[in-house]
């Protein structure tokens, strides 16, 4: 037996087609602000690819790009001018910031209603109350991998490797949300090993390449593998050792092409919705 394939390319493709419908029947056009500050080379991709994306789907995208030397009273006024912005839905600081920039100052200036990102303590905190708000992308699109499977949660025993406020934690709180009974294992977990085989869905956020071997995972297991780190030789791989827990899992998502994509799609989708909010 080999795992089902999670296709995340073709789960967010869809979901983009339908986002491009709502967008236009909505009758104005939710504008999305991303911040870049600096020139990290990988941030610059990826805020190209959130442009392409949001303009896709009829999204007006801006990028604003800030110089490496942007001191933080700089950052916060162009925060302050976009929470203020009627034409702005959403805004998303692009992490990590330049060294001397404090993102956790940064971030909680952002107008919540606005957080697509879902990382201002409001929103984390109304997902940890059980409320609405914007929840963070990545975690969103794992929960709708996760549905998209057909992967029942009411009940099973998950375990969410690696406990960060992007992605750990809130997996592990929505997880909690659909009725898994939920571990959050990390860096001083005793015999990690021994943790996941007991899950029946397993997380892996960590950002340790090929980290999950094959023996770490139970017969039929639901993987989803968040990580993404790039190799010497220059090749993607995730946190879970592909190749080798293939054929023990029940369900795996690939890297590239399972969690990356629905990121975008579901930054995508905060920002209908966070529009939507907005202006109903
Ligand atoms: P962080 O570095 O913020 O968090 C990593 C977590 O993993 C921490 O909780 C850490 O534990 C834990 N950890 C690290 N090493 C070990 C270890 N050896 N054993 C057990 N636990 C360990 O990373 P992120 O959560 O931001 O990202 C995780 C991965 O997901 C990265 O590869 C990142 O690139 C990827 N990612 C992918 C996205 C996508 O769209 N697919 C989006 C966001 C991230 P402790 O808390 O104890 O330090």
């Amino acid at each position: 037996m080999t795992a089902m394939l999670i296709d995340g390319k073709k789960i967010a493709e869809t979901l983009r087609a339908n986002l491009a419908v709502q967008v236009a029947q909505l009758g104005f056009q939710p504008g999305l602000a991303v911040i870049l500050v600096g020139d990290d080379p990988a941030s610059a991709v990826y805020v190209r690819n959130k442009d392409k994306a949001a303009t896709g789907v009829g999204i007006a995208a801006r990028t604003i790009r800030l110089p490496a030397d942007t001191g933080q009273a700089a950052l916060m006024a162009l925060i302050q001018q976009l929470n203020n912005d009627r034409d702005i839905d959403g805004i998303l600081l692009q992490l990590p910031l330049p060294a001397g920039l404090d993102s956790a100052m940064a971030i909680r200036a952002i107008d919540p209603a606005k957080d697509v990102d879902g990382l201002t303590p409001t929103n984390a905190g109304l997902l940890a109350a059980g409320l609405p708000g914007l929840v963070p992308c990545t975690p969103l699109g794992t929960m709708k991998l996760l549905a998209e499977a057909g992967v029942t949660l009411r009940g099973a025993r998950a375990l969410v490797l690696g406990r960060s406020v992007l992605v750990g934690k809130p997996v592990a709180a929505l997880l909690t949300a659909a009725d898994a009974t939920v571990t959050i294992a990390h860096s001083r977990t005793r015999d990690l090993a021994a943790e996941c085989r007991r899950a029946e869905v397993l997380i892996a956020a960590v950002g340790r390449p090929e980290m999950v071997r094959g023996d770490w995972v139970a017969n039929d297991a639901v993987v989803i593998d968040v990580g993404i780190n790039r190799l010497p030789n220059g090749r993607l791989v995730g946190d879970v050792a592909f190749a080798e827990v293939m054929p023990i899992a029940g369900a795996i998502t690939p890297v590239p092409g399972g969690v990356g994509p629905m990121t975008i799609a579901c930054l995508l989708e905060n920002t209908v919705t966070a529009a939507i909010r907005r202006r109903a």
